[in-house]
């Protein structure tokens, strides 16, 4: 996959890499996805088939530059992949999101040659799968009080301690762990660390039931005596959070991207209904109400999508962009929120039926508010920003 290169023609402001990426993601979205969704939603079964598929395709490395084996495309590219991918069932594209960028990251970042070869390698072609785990039974939006503990030996680490809501917790192959490693130092002692699965004393719990996001494979994690070689720390000592906020702003338009596909699905199952459903002798879509929802849908799309392009933008070219990202992410996560409710009212009463998908829309957005981010911390952090300049 060639990188993106922006032609400046009257009318083309995509790459035409960046018009095959969608192209290529919405085929397979249709071709693949969407015939299986409402099974493996109903099941709680993760399409592992569809995740290997993917892996083939190199979409895990699209990101990733082509010596570690990645894809050489950059974060546009990997957006508009996540935006076509959540479209489709969005249990898969948060697991792929998560492996593309947070699972991996910091092992490509601080990686030894050795733990490439072992893991990053393997995890971008789709053959081992990767965990991240910041959040801890007492410690989600407050990551000072994580208490996961990491304590040096004479030849590496001990980690002791438990995480929760770890999404591919107990399928993933690694684990990329948030610890502390001085708790007098607060956000100063925090570090990650890699933990494969097979280290002696890590187990899990079984997966959660979920309300939405229901093929997710997401369980607590326990690290019990865990030992690890000095190299498996991933970044320096203390630095943890830099190594957060160096990729916080993907990480956010990331799940950004993820409301623009689950919101774009939302409004094309409403129009095609709207077209389909007839009331009091006209087609539901002749009445301005329901006109006045799918207007709304539409405005909202719109402005999310330029809002992500924007900030896609500014990431790709090493601008700092941290409280756009929040910005965006807060806009499309409401606005996806707002357009599969509309949705359930378009549907009428069949909206509460299984058969239709867009109470799935209405259950998955959920998980979108809290990734990435709360929007009670993401409101209070932007007006901070704002009010500070
Ligand atoms: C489906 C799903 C998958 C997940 N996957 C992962 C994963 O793979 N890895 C991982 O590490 N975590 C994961 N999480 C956890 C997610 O990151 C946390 O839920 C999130 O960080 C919020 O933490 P919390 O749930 O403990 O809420 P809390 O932080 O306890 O917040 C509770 C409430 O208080 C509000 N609040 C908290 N602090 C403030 C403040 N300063 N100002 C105003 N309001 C505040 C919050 O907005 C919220 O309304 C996942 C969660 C879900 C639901």
């Amino acid at each position: 996959m060639k990188p993106a290169t922006k032609k400046t023609g009257k009318l083309k402001i995509r790459s035409n890499t960046e018009d095959m990426v969608r192209k290529t993601m919405r085929d397979f979205v249709d071709r693949e996805v969407i015939p299986i969704a409402r099974e493996y939603d109903e099941q709680a079964r993760f399409p592992d088939h569809l995740f290997k598929k993917l892996g083939d395709m190199g979409l895990f490395g699209i990101r990733y530059p082509r010596d570690v084996g990645g894809a050489g495309g950059n974060t546009t590219l990997y957006c508009i992949a996540m935006q076509e991918l959540a479209r489709g069932l969005m249990s898969l594209a948060a697991t792929v999101a998560m492996q593309c960028l947070m699972a991996t990251n910091g092992l490509y970042l601080f990686g030894t040659k050795e733990l490439h070869e072992k893991y990053l390698y393997p995890a971008l072609k789709g053959e081992k799968k990767g965990a991240f785990q910041l959040t801890e039974p007492d410690a989600g939006s407050d990551l000072k009080a994580v208490s996961t503990k990491a304590t040096k030996t004479s030849d590496g680490w001990v980690i002791n301690g438990m995480k929760t809501w770890s999404t591919s917790g107990p399928k993933a192959d690694f684990h990329t762990v948030l610890c502390q490693t001085d708790p007098s130092r607060g956000f100063k002692g925090l570090g990650f660390f890699l933990v494969p699965k097979d280290t002696p004393g890590f187990s899990y719990s079984k997966p959660f039931d979920l309300l939405g996001t229901r093929s997710s494979s997401i369980s607590e994690i326990y690290f019990n005596n865990c030992h690890i070689p000095d190299h498996y720390r991933l970044g320096e000592e203390g630095r943890g959070l830099d190594v957060l906020l160096k990729i916080l702003a993907e990480i956010r338009i990331m799940t950004a991207s993820l409301a623009l596909g689950l919101h774009r699905a939302a409004m094309d199952d409403s129009i095609k209904y709207c077209k389909e459903r007839t009331a009091f002798g006209k087609p539901i879509g002749n009445y301005q109400l329901i006109q006045a929802k799918i207007a709304n849908m539409a405005v909202n799309l719109e402005a999310g999508q330029l809002m992500v392009n924007k900030v896609t933008n500014l990431i790709d070219n090493g601008v700092s962009c941290l409280n756009d990202a929040s910005m965006a992410k807060y806009f499309t996560v409401e606005s996806a929120c707002s357009a599969s409710d509309e949705a359930m009212r378009i549907f009428g009463g069949y909206a509460y039926s299984m058969e239709y998908s867009v109470q799935r829309y209405y259950r998955d957005n959920r998980f979108l508010l809290y990734g990435g981010g709360t929007h009670e911390v993401l409101q209070t952090t932007i007006g901070r920003e704002i009010l500070s300049r």
